[in-house]
């Protein structure tokens, strides 16, 4: 759209410019934000208020069209390009420093087929607005549990949650997807087409722009059943023991079932749900020897599931913090040795928690391992290391704290990651969070030879 010079000062500071091209006439594309602007300023704002991202200009997109036209900008401009559709990237690669963040948080449509209960969906609705659309129809997707996670990053890294084990990742339940590529041309696929593979657990920010996803769903439980124990007080020597308890009591739990080890100060508590009622006697019994070793243990209480999940909706944002992964892993013995150093860690240090989640289950079927580049099938679990504060002079001493202890945990030879919790200090992230790196190169060589999606720790040919 061209403007005259009237027309483009009323559309005020937010509205740009141009791609000019020797002496062609100049487009201004009022939906390209450049620094300076007030609109530039808003869509800067991630969930990570510790993260201040400097793109060069950020397009917000409604259309596969826009999303088009912000490539060709880029490329004429010959600036990289990140994605955003929920933003709640730990480090904000959704919007890399020099690049044209395309902003898809406003393509958030979403549509169900009654008869193959396939949920068609853009990539910056967020796990809230998909809950309450699916649940409304007795239906859920198997995502995470914070309400303002976007489903675009979570499904390209893999995405885990309560429902992980019962029926597999969020990446595992895509069927179909769309992409633009860097040239703007776009893939639909399905079936066994090779980019699908790619994009479930190695798609963040590498190949193109996912416009559309297509997710089998499922039939949404009635309840979820809790239970929490509880520990305080505890030395290094008794997080050890308990953590090596729980590690045997979770081994081999049902598929409906999910439990979490949470670390905060010198304070334990172990979070178990499940979604079938029956199962709530063998897990009983399998946790007999984790319930000896705490202070307490909560009755089951059983809300309603739509009630339930909304507990686990998380804080809304902006708020600071510095969490990522802190391995996946197999069992205890990869931490015995480090147990109690890292319980000393989190002990010393306010606003520091370790945490460590059960994977398994249905995550290990061979067909999802098959169909999927997610690297970490064969991991229990998964451990993160979260830092919180309020008072921003506790900022350094957090971040000091969690790069202690990610360093302890590398140098003990734990440097397996989950994508979707990146850590900027990981010296390998391409060996960390990927598995068949060659396969990867191959889609990337295909779709974005010249590298204009740059991932910071993305795919690299
Ligand atoms: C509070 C909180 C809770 C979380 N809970 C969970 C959880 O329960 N389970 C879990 O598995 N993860 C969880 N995560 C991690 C989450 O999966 C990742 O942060 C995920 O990448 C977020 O996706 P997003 O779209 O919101 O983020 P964004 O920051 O917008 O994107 C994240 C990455 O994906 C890429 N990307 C985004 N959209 C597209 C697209 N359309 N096309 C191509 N690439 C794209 C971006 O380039 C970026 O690299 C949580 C994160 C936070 C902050």
């Amino acid at each position: 759209m061209i403007l005259s010079r009237r027309a483009f000062l009323h559309l005020g500071s937010s509205a740009y410019l141009t791609p000019w091209a020797g002496g062609q006439q100049p487009v201004i594309d009022r939906a390209i934000d450049l620094p300076g602007s007030d609109r530039y300023r808003m869509a800067c704002k991630l969930f990570n208020s510790r993260l201040e991202p400097k793109p060069a200009a950020v397009k917000k997109c409604f259309s596969d069209d826009e999303v088009i036209a912000g490539i060709k900008w880029a490329r004429a401009q010959k600036k990289s390009i990140s994605i955003k559709s929920g933003g709640h990237c730990f480090e904000g690669y959704c919007m890399a420093d020099d690049s044209l963040s395309l902003d898809m948080s406003g393509m958030n449509k979403m549509s169900f087929d009654q008869n193959a209960k396939t949920l068609t969906v853009e990539p910056g609705a967020t796990l809230r607005q998909i809950n309450d659309f699916l649940l409304a129809k007795g239906r859920v997707l198997p995502a995470g549990s914070c309400a303002g996670v976007g489903i675009g990053g979570l499904t390209l890294g893999g995405g885990y949650g309560l429902l992980a084990r019962q029926y597999g990742l969020t990446c595992d339940q895509l069927t179909a997807l769309r992409m633009i590529d860097a040239q703007g041309a776009v893939h639909p696929c399905e079936g066994d087409h090779e980019l699908l593979k790619a994009c479930r657990g190695g798609g963040n920010g590498n190949f193109g722009v996912i416009t559309q996803f297509r997710f089998r769903t499922r039939k949404a439980p009635t309840h979820l059943y809790h239970r929490r124990f509880k520990a305080t007080h505890l030395t290094p020597e008794k997080v050890s023991l308990l953590l090596e308890t729980w590690f045997a009591s979770t081994q081999e739990l049902p598929r409906d079932a999910f439990s979490a080890f949470v670390l905060n100060g010198k304070s334990l508590t172990v979070l178990l749900t499940h979604t079938d009622l029956e199962s709530q006697a063998g897990i009983t019994e399998k946790m007999k020897p984790l319930a000896k070793l705490v202070d307490t243990v909560t009755r089951y209480y059983a809300p309603l599931y739509p009630a339930a999940i909304k507990a686990y909706y998380g804080r809304p944002g902006p708020l600071p913090f510095k969490n990522a992964c802190a391995g996946m892993l197999q069992g205890f013995a990869e931490l015995k040795g480090v147990v109690e150093a890292l319980a000393r860690q989190v002990a010393d240090t306010g606003g520091v928690i370790w945490q460590c989640n059960t994977l398994g289950g249905a995550i290990q079927d061979a067909a999802y391992k098959e169909a999927s580049v997610f690297a970490h099938r064969d991991c229990n679990y998964m451990s993160e290391i979260q830092g919180y504060w309020d008072d921003p002079k506790r900022e350094a001493a957090v971040i000091k704290a969690v790069d202690a202890i990610q360093t302890s945990l590398a140098d003990h030879g734990i440097r397996r990651h989950y994508c979707n919790y990146p850590d900027r200090n990981f010296t390998h992230p391409q060996k960390s969070y990927f598995g068949d790196l060659g396969f990867l190169q191959k889609i990337k060589l295909q779709y974005d030879p010249d590298d204009v999606f740059h991932h910071p720790q993305g795919v690299r040919v």
